[in-house]
């Protein structure tokens, strides 16, 4: 099986031209099939993708792992750009989202310039509430169980302008190939926790082995109990290849790479990761 995986937007950049931002957008080219994962904030998208030869007007389908913007932001650009195209999502991500300021006053950090109805009248919108096949062994998750007893969503997110109802993220959903290596699985930010993505993903492929792993894990505030149990559950779930980035945080990356220094993987903006198993 043949795939390709490229880097447009992550929080680090690696080459000439390129730039980065906070926030993550992956290209997948499966077979005849261009998909675009995520979409940043989308300061950077169109010009780093410009850079790297990817023609995001080639875009069947996008996939919005959750609504925050560091995720979404560039979705109304690739629109414009690409056309009436699938657009999968599940209906949480289209809500307003919240977090505090440090002095206590709120932000708006939801996907930005655009709502439901927007995105329907330029796009086919696929509301994913459950898991979905796109195509070629690609699919996604659609909302994760939260099953472990040590992750959450990674940080104080509300539904509401003054900060009351917290925002359980049940938009967050990741993608998997799967591959007779193995599941390859791309994450967005894993609001869900990374264990219970991978352990739903193996739920759903019949306990077929998770090979690699790619994208944000959120453990930026994750205390010593909960990394020690990602990590335990890293290993058991005898993941061979691990490529933390964006919003995993410079301490969970260091810890992992301690952890896992022979299956650890760099990702920037330019990284191409080629698939042939
Ligand atoms: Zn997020
Ligand atoms: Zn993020």
């Amino acid at each position: 099986m043949k795939f390709r995986i490229t880097a447009l937007v992550e929080d680090t950049a690696g080459g000439r031209g390129l730039l980065a931002e906070h926030g993550l957008s992956f290209w997948i080219e499966l077979g005849s099939r261009k998909i675009l994962f995520d979409t940043g904030q989308g300061h950077v998208l169109t010009r780093n993708a410009r850079q790297l030869g990817v023609h995001l007007e080639q875009a069947e389908a996008v996939i919005i792992s959750h609504g925050h913007y560091d995720h979404t932001g560039g979705l109304s650009e690739t629109l414009r750009l690409a056309g009436q195209r699938r657009v999968y999502a599940h209906p949480a991500a289209l809500a307003p989202k919240y977090a505090r300021n440090t002095d206590g006053s709120s932000k708006e950090i939801g996907i930005p310039l655009l709502n439901e109805q927007k995105i329907r009248e330029q796009a086919d919108l696929i509301l994913t509430e459950k898991p979905v096949e796109i195509g070629e062994g690609l699919f996604l998750t659609g909302p994760v169980p939260r099953r472990t007893d040590f992750e959450d969503v990674g940080g104080q997110y509300f539904t509401d302008p003054d900060c009351l109802r917290p925002d359980a993220l049940s938009d967050d959903q990741s993608a998997f190939i799967e591959t007779p290596a193995g599941t390859v699985v791309i994450l967005g930010c894993a609001h869900a926790g990374v264990i219970n993505t991978l352990n739903y993903i193996r739920e759903l492929t019949g306990n077929r082995r998770i090979h690699t792993v790619l994208g944000g894990m959120h453990l930026l505030a994750a205390g010593p109990e909960r990394m020690h149990k990602t990590v335990a559950g890293l290993r058991r779930i005898d993941v061979k290849r691990l490529i933390p980035c964006h919003c995993t945080g410079f301490a969970a990356m260091a810890r992992l790479w301690h952890e896992f220094p022979d299956q650890c993987a760099l990702c920037h903006v330019g990284t191409v990761f080629d698939w042939n198993e």
